[in-house]
């Protein structure tokens, strides 16, 4: 008897998705031949899944938002699978061969590598980013790395006068927002300004406007929350570079950066946050797999990654058929899987394969963003949302209490969804790189 692996790297949002999604849906259908049984392995650094969504309020307070809201264990998320179905490991990718099928796994402390066979390969390693504040790094074991992270920057965080952010995006107000209301508190409900402020907080925007994904009137709206709680914006200014002054320790309390603007000018600050954006976690990718911006070139509505016959697909943030995001990655998923479950049966069968699931990128104005704990501004589906609206779904606990464990158990994908097959004919199949 042979056990086939259906192989997925990243265990976040769209790995943990992914493997729901084959497990209930895509494993059930594949059709039983010569005993050969089929198992999900889900490859993450970590053992917990990290809700960063939270990331903006859990870097600045564990009482506002203690870690049991963004740390979740993720095995247990999957044992009412049959036995044998599913297997977690914790391990990094390192190399992925093509020619063989296998990927090399080396253990979070690196341990020497193993490696792993795969008949289908499901990339969902996602992106970093440059603050520590954000991303579970990959080296990590179990979140220790995270929390003492975040331990650290509390430590230096109440006594700090000047916090230089970085990048005007969600990731960027938002944080700027969490770390004003710490340092200048709550301002009184028809105040303008913080009455006492205790330090200077200076968001640095390198366009005319914040949040891009939003219009105008909303970051202006954006803007006066922000103001609210004592911070400056500078706009169509880039942080050129911050220099680390001194080296970093959490007894330190002045002066430890000097941030170089693009118009010239520098700040000196306590802390700065880098917010200017998210790196693909590709590197140990095949480089013809990846497009000019690193990310994992795929065909943008079937999400296969080379040809229809090599089994390979990209889900979420590190895919270069999306923009980003937990919705999007939603959208996502079961179009990756339906072509991948679509796939396997041809292979196994060696019949015509069926109807291409196509994805269809939603590029309405949809982004929702809390501005401390009180205010928040976004549109969703391209209608303005009134700030408690936005307090309610996210400024509240950052869906922490709702969604996450939606998102853990996999909840949105009980059923497979509704789907128009593709009218251009199995037969007419584009070849992955081909599209983009
Ligand atoms: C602070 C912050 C707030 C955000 N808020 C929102 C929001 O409100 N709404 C929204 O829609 N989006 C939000 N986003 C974006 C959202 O978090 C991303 O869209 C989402 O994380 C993408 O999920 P993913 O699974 O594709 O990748 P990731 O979440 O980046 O996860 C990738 C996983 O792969 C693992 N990994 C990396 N390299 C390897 C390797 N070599 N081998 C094995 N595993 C590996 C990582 O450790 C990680 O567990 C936010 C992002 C940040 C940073």
């Amino acid at each position: 008897m042979t056990t086939e692996t259906i192989l997925i790297l990243g265990g976040s949002f769209a790995g943990l998705s992914a493997a729901h999604y084959a497990l209930r849906h895509v494993l059930p259908s594949l059709p039983k031949k010569d005993g050969t049984t089929y198992t999900v392995t889900l490859v993450n650094p970590n053992k917990d899944f990290f809700w960063r969504i939270a990331g903006p309020r859990a870097c600045v307070s564990t009482k506002l938002m203690p870690s049991s809201k963004y740390l979740f264990p993720i095995e247990p998320a999957f044992a009412s699978y049959p036995k044998g179905t599913f297997n977690f490991i914790q391990g990094i990718a390192t190399h992925v061969d093509p020619t063989t099928k296998s990927v090399s796994i080396t253990g979070p402390t690196g341990e020497q590598p193993s490696t792993i066979s795969y008949l289908a390969l499901i990339i969902a390693t996602g992106v970093s980013t440059p603050s520590p504040l954000f991303t579970h790094q990959v080296r990590a074991v179990d979140g220790e790395d995270l929390l003492s992270t975040f331990e650290a920057f509390q430590k230096l965080l109440p006594s700090v006068k000047t916090v230089v952010i970085g990048g005007a995006g969600p990731v960027g107000v938002e944080t700027a927002g969490e770390i004003a209301e710490f340092l200048n508190g709550k301002p009184g409900f028809f105040a303008s300004k913080p009455p006492h402020p205790k330090a200077k907080v200076i968001l640095v925007c390198a366009e005319q406007k914040m949040l891009p994904l939003l219009r105008e009137s909303i970051s202006k709206q954006a803007e006066k929350y922000l103001k609210r709680l004592g911070v400056e914006v500078v706009y169509n200014t880039k942080v050129v570079s911050a220099v680390h002054d001194t080296v970093h320790s959490v007894s330190q309390t002045a002066d430890n950066f000097t941030v170089h603007l693009s118009d010239g000018k520098t700040i000196a600050a306590d802390i700065y946050v880098d917010a200017t954006g998210t790196r693909p976690n590709t590197g140990f990718l095949p480089s013809e797999w990846l497009d000019s911006r690193n990310k994992v070139a795929c065909d943008k509505q079937t999400l296969r990654v080379g040809d229809v016959g090599s089994l390979v697909y990209v889900v979420g943030d590190a895919g270069s058929y999306t923009r980003g995001g937990v919705m999007d990655m939603n959208d996502a998923v079961p179009t990756a899987m339906t072509n991948l479950k679509t796939d396997l049966i041809a292979s196994v069968t060696g019949k015509a394969p069926g109807p291409n699931r196509i994805y269809k990128p939603n590029l309405k104005e949809q982004q929702i963003c809390p501005i401390g704990t009180a205010k928040g501004v976004g549109a969703f589906a391209g209608y303005k949302m009134p700030s408690f609206v936005v307090w309610m779904i996210k400024g509240r606990d950052y869906m922490s209490g709702q969604m996450a464990p939606q998102i853990l158990n996999g909840d949105a994908f009980k059923k497979e969804g509704k789907w128009k097959p593709d009218p251009v004919g199995a037969a007419q199949r584009k070849v992955g790189l081909s599209s983009n």
